[in-house]
């Protein structure tokens, strides 16, 4: 039940209300990987320049990420700084350096390509296809993207979308996506186009899955401490990618569990900056959290239930 993500691994330099990273470890295949593999083995293929500290990469090798697809190449590391605004809900990107990621051409070493669970990390679509073109028979292929590559490379991106199981975007790129305000709407209009599955992100506000038969929303963990929100979206398709790998099934019900797993990786990531809460978090502790959703989320019908 092989789990293979592609993806930016970068040098993250964040500031939010609370504090500044600088040259933290960041990118999405990075945040997925050490969210995913609290549950599930990762294969990783991404790029690195020759100034990245692989060895502080070292501790998601010792639990199950295969750091095989991770390239060494000559040449500065992929940089991203950002600011976030006080009530931490809108960041402002400051600088982006790709560095060797200009030049990344995903290579699929041999033994990821009949990985059987693919997620495919915000880059450009043309990259992301070239993945699908290497891997053999995978059962289920998910994928995120940006605002960035909806605006200049739509087209590609439509092509993208018919070959994928799932797209997963937050609400700002699906009503840029479809030309739709309403949500609904917009989910239809994706759907549509390829992906029998969507999960529309709403950050601290929950995510929202449409599958051919159902509509499900899992709200944002009510959290005390947010720190930095850096990578809360790519550690929440790391839970959810994990969970429907370990659960090897795509029934209704793993689907709507594995939503559950990535509001709740998603919850952690933001705790602490960079990937540090991931460093020491335990299997105990996704499940009580997934526990008290499922508390926060249950209640009956009829106004004499549990009378
Ligand atoms: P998220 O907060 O889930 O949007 O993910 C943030 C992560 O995405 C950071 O660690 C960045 O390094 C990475 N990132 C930002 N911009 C890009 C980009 N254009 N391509 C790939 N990764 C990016």
């Amino acid at each position: 039940m092989s789990l293979l993500v592609v993806g930016s691994v970068a040098l993250d330099t964040v500031e939010t209300p609370f504090g500044k990273a600088e040259d933290a470890l960041g990118g999405s295949a990075t945040f997925f990987a050490a969210a995913a593999s609290l549950l599930h083995p990762v294969q990783l293929v991404g790029v690195v320049g020759d100034d990245y500290p692989t060895d502080a990469l070292g501790f998601l090798a010792e639990r199950g990420v295969d750091l095989a697809g991770l390239e060494t190449a000559p040449g500065e590391s992929f940089r991203w700084s950002g600011v976030y605004s006080y009530d931490l809900n809108s960041r402002e990107t400051l600088e982006t350096r790709l560095g060797v990621f200009a030049d990344f051409r995903p290579k699929i070493p041999e033994q990821f390509r009949d990985a059987e669970w693919v997620f495919l990390g915000n880059i450009d679509p043309e990259l992301q296809i070239g993945v699908l073109d290497q891997v053999r028979e995978p059962r289920f292929v998910a994928c995120d993207t940006m605002n960035l590559w909806i605006e200049i490379k739509r087209s590609r991106l439509l092509d993208l979308l018919r070959r994928v199981d799932l797209l997963m975007v937050n609400d700002a790129e699906a009503r840029q996506l479809s030309g739709e305000h309403n949500l609904s709407k917009a989910a239809a209009f994706i759907m549509e186009r390829g992906p029998r599955y969507l999960v529309i992100k709403k950050g601290e506000h929950g995510a929202i899955l449409f599958t051919p038969h159902s509509v499900f929303f899992a709200p944002g963990y009510p959290l005390e401490v947010v720190f930095d929100p850096t990578g809360a979206g790519d550690a929440f398709a790391g839970g959810f990618m994990a969970h429907l790998a370990q659960s090897g099934r795509m029934e209704d019900a793993d689907f709507r569990r594995a939503v559950v797993y990535g509001s709740v990786l998603g919850s952690f990531a933001v705790e602490r900056f960079s990937i540090e809460r991931f460093r020491d978090l335990t299997a105990d502790e996704i499940e009580e959290r997934t526990r008290q959703f499922r508390d926060m989320t249950m209640f009956e019908l009829g106004v004499d239930a549990g009378v």
